[in-house]
């Protein structure tokens, strides 16, 4: 694997080295906001996923191609979990699932998000994850009007004090 050699730490801790994958290959989460923004700031995004089995289904997309949170500073990692955290309970607020899912994969795209995912005891994956296996034919969710609206709101009301 190619990869560039850089120093995440300066001072006391500058010999602390990682290899971090060289970026060749064109990357959807720097390309585009990847959904409907519910809030941004400078370290990161929350968009709604157009996602109409799973509506309610968001992701915090660190806003720089990182492929790790781990890679990330102390104070950074803090403030993306705060997001995310904010995120689950809004959804939770906003949709009423019968249980959330939350994910860190970066399998596919290696840049840091975060899957916030409300899930119903008869949507077609349960209990598998929704990348899993459908055990059954499920009606289309209910979309709670103005999910946007409710969304923003109540991640608002999370994190802006
Ligand atoms: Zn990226």
């Amino acid at each position: 694997m190619r990869g560039t050699r850089v120093s995440l730490h300066s001072g006391a801790r500058a010999s602390c080295r990682a290899i971090i994958p060289r970026v060749n290959a064109p990357c959807e989460l720097c390309d585009g906001p990847s959904g409907d923004v519910l809030y941004e700031d400078d370290l990161a995004r929350i968009v709604l996923v157009d996602d109409g089995e799973h509506p309610g289904f968001c992701r915090v997309i660190l806003n720089r191609h990182v492929a790790e949170t781990t890679d990330l500073s102390p104070d950074d990692r803090r403030h993306l979990m705060d997001m995310v955290f904010a995120t689950e309970k809004a959804v939770r607020d906003v949709v009423g699932p019968d249980k959330m899912n939350v994910a860190s994969l970066g399998n596919v795209v290696p840049h840091v998000h975060w899957h916030v995912i409300p899930r119903r005891r008869n949507d077609a994956h349960f209990p598998n994850p929704i990348w899993g296996a459908r055990v059954r034919d499920a009606a289309p969710a209910p979309i709670p009007p103005n999910l946007v609206g409710k969304l923003r709101a109540a991640i608002a009301l999370e994190l802006c004090d």
